[in-house]
């Protein structure tokens, strides 16, 4: 474990991890497993310490972005399968197949170029169509095929067929229902042409939640996990209680009673409207906490108070309501007595969804485990 020397932190709470993977587990159908979803550093929650308690939980396997990422897990001795789901260089694949870890394809080319290289381990691989994306992967029947002649190769071998959903969590689902026909239409196609067994997998949270029946093999569980609600749509319809497992804190580093019409920070954008008590506290925009969250709320002695004046790169400041000791926790993320401050409260009030909230947080904070 690195040594920090900041009071600011992320606290991470393993039981949630395990809570949520063992609901899916229990919610899905027997023939349906799981991919932990951890890419980008476990959705900034921590990739080796989730992917573990992941595993130890229920699920079978990983997936991750980029190569790196896969590396990383390998590095910290996990020896589960790995799926790489973005695009990979071809002079990379070879790299991939030393250390096991499966990659995404999805071009003729890519095909054509990793078979150039030189590589003792089989390569395993998962053909990726874009169903409705719009990001990566085959379209047509046509595209498919031409990749399936490819895979003539002894060193190739092909595990899976995945697809993405682009909506599964909104309310009108017309563009998840076109998806999933397109998706048969491929696999149909696919079907007369391949006769060795793969493994399909198309769900994330959103439509492993709703659609437990649908899901095939696995899903690729990714913000339920970490016991977000994929959208407030999938969030009211209560499908499975998931506990979040990220919080934010730090501690009050200076406090001081200010006159008032005095200002607060750069561009001296408030003004103190009485003579007030302001804190500082050693978080910001390089931290994650970004300039936007100007104005939203804290919890210190489970009580709101809202942060006033410019956020700095490394410190902003709170409006207290009585003075505090240096040392007293102050609460972004999270519960403080009965009060608590939601990542989707955050990721409202900066216009963005929850997914961006915990990945924005930055390397400089610490993840602490519980
Ligand atoms: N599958 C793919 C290809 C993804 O890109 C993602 C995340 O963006 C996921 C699965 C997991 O999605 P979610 O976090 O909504 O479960």
């Amino acid at each position: 474990m690195e040594t920090y020397y900041r009071d600011t932190w992320v606290e991470i709470q393993l039981d949630a991890i395990k809570h949520n993977i063992q609901s899916l587990n229990d919610y899905l159908p027997d023939k349906t497993g799981i991919y932990a979803v951890v890419k980008a550093n476990g959705y900034g929650h921590g990739d080796i310490q989730v992917a573990k308690t992941a595993l130890a939980s229920g699920a079978q396997a990983l997936a991750v972005s980029l190569l790196d990422e896969a590396l990383k897990l390998r590095k910290a001795g996990i020896s589960a399968p790995i799926l790489v789901l973005g695009w990979v260089r071809p002079c990379d694949a070879p790299l991939a197949a030393a250390h096991n870890i499966m990659l995404t394809f999805f071009q003729e080319e890519w095909l054509q170029q990793v078979k150039q290289y030189k590589f003792k381990e089989r390569l395993t691989l998962h053909m990726k169509w874009d169903t409705g994306m719009g990001r990566i992967g085959v379209r047509t029947i046509e595209e498919m095929d031409a990749l399936l002649t490819e895979l003539d190769d002894p060193r190739l071998h092909l595990q899976g067929v995945f697809t993405h959903f682009a909506s599964a969590d909104e309310c009108n689902l017309a563009h998840y229902t076109k998806q999933v026909e397109r998706f048969h239409v491929l696999l149909q196609a696919f079907c007369r042409r391949w006769k060795y067994p793969v493994e399909l997998h198309t769900g994330n949270s959103a439509a492993s939640m709703r659609f437990p029946e649908q899901m095939h093999h696995k899903v690729r569980f990714g913000i339920g996990m970490y016991g977000l609600p994929p959208s407030d749509v999938v969030k009211d319809l209560q499908l499975i209680q998931l506990q979040p497992a990220f919080s934010l804190h730090s501690k009050l580093i200076h406090v001081k009673k200010v006159e008032k019409g005095e200002s607060i920070s750069y561009g001296a954008t408030y003004t103190t409207e009485e003579n007030e008590w302001i804190g500082t506290v050693p978080l910001g925009y390089a931290d994650g906490w970004m300039r936007k969250l100007q104005g939203i709320d804290v919890l210190i002695n489970g009580k709101r108070m809202p942060i006033v004046g410019r956020i700095c790169m490394d410190q902003l400041m709170v409006k207290l309501d009585q003075f505090y000791p240096i040392g007293t926790k102050v609460t972004f993320i999270g519960k403080q007595g009965d009060d608590i401050i939601k990542v989707e409260e955050i990721a409202r009030y900066a216009d963005t969804i929850n997914y961006e909230i915990t990945c924005m947080i930055s390397y400089r904070v610490p993840r602490v485990y519980v």
